[in-house]
């Protein structure tokens, strides 16, 4: 049976930024061939996975790209001057250490240091930072990399607490695992399935808008994170919590999910004692709009594992929530509709 650890390594070792996905896809697609009939890429790189019935076509989304950097300039002393891939915190890059695609290391500096210790801190744009590769001239660093390479968060998965991990990009990865771990435990079901790994979320969900109008599902149910509210940097006031079981989202920034998609999911986890918590938030979107509103529209919602720390090199998310999580996603999948 498929390990919810393991398969984060996996992918996260196989990870590539927006627009770079086909190594992870590849990695992805080995896991998930004996769980499903057929598989193919999308011409825009979406991996769908489609386990055939005779029923209403149910699609469901996590999306494999991650966030990262790109070089846009080497300075004559050798340092790297990079823009995002994705959202990021400028602020909260400072000090992060990088990984380029061909191996080559590297850490984020601030250009401006502030004047004194413990001086207020300003605004930090992206502008403000480069990548230090220890070159000492532009010889030497472009040697190591040149305009147009990608670069990653350089921290691996790690087992933390009672039941969680500490990894780069829960945002999507963790939500990959839970698809192909749901994709193990889908037996027979009269739903005509489709599993897909999306491309290019991160940038406006182009791989999900596109396999959407090849699809045309029924019903959409994306997988993602949002974030918790039990963490002191937490947005609002929200009952989600790590380790409190996978969201029925209701709303984000984005899109109302279909009260009967909401209804459905609350019934599906009921009836297979699967606890799960309902999410509400305030910042974010995910696939779930894309399958809404594309091709000749669909149902749609969406099961987010609670995670703190968002979009940085050390995102949390509880271990038990993603094995709830693929409970959840198996058991719609083999419900009637
Ligand atoms: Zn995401």
């Amino acid at each position: 049976m498929l390990n919810a650890f393991e398969l984060q390594q996996k992918l996260v070792a196989a990870a590539m930024p927006s627009g770079h996905e086909r190594r992870c896809g590849d990695v992805i697609a080995e896991l998930a061939r004996p769980f499903c009939d057929e598989m193919w890429y999308t011409p825009t790189g979406s991996l769908v996975c489609h386990k055939k019935g005779d029923g209403k076509r149910l699609m469901f989304a996590a999306h494999m790209d991650v966030i990262g950097f790109i070089v846009t300039y080497v300075s004559d002393e050798g340092y790297v001057s990079f823009t995002n891939i994705g959202g990021h915190n400028p602020a909260a890059l400072v000090n992060t250490k990088v990984v380029f695609v061909n191996g080559v290391r590297g850490i984020i500096r601030l250009r401006k240091q502030p004047d004194k210790v413990g001086a207020p801190a300003t605004a930090v744009t992206l502008r403000d930072l480069y990548i230090d590769i220890a070159a000492t001239n532009r010889a030497e660093a472009e040697a190591m990399v040149n305009v147009g390479d990608l670069a990653m968060f350089d921290t691996v998965p790690q087992q933390i607490g009672d039941h969680c991990m500490m990894s780069p990009y829960c945002d999507d990865l963790a939500a990959c695992c839970v698809q192909l771990m749901a994709m193990e435990q889908t037996g027979a079901s009269k739903n005509d399935l489709y599993f897909v790994f999306t491309v290019q979320e991160e940038l406006g969900l182009k791989g999900a808008i596109t396999a959407t109008n090849c699809i045309e599902p029924y019903m959409g149910i994306a997988i993602d994170l949002c974030y918790s509210g039990d963490e002191p940097a937490a947005d609002m006031e929200m009952p989600v919590r790590v380790g409190g079981g996978p969201t029925v989202k209701i709303k984000d920034a984005s899109v109302m999910c279909s009260p009967a998609v909401v209804k459905h999911m609350r019934a599906v986890a009921e009836q297979n004692d699967i606890p799960y918590q309902n999410e509400i938030i305030i910042a974010g979107g995910t696939d779930t709009a894309a399958m809404m509103h594309n091709a000749k529209g669909a149902l749609a919602g969406c099961m987010s594992l609670p995670g703190r720390n968002i979009h940085s090199p050390c995102e949390i998310v509880s271990l038990s929530d993603m094995e709830n999580g693929a409970r959840l996603i198996a058991a719609c999948a083999m419900a009637e509709l």
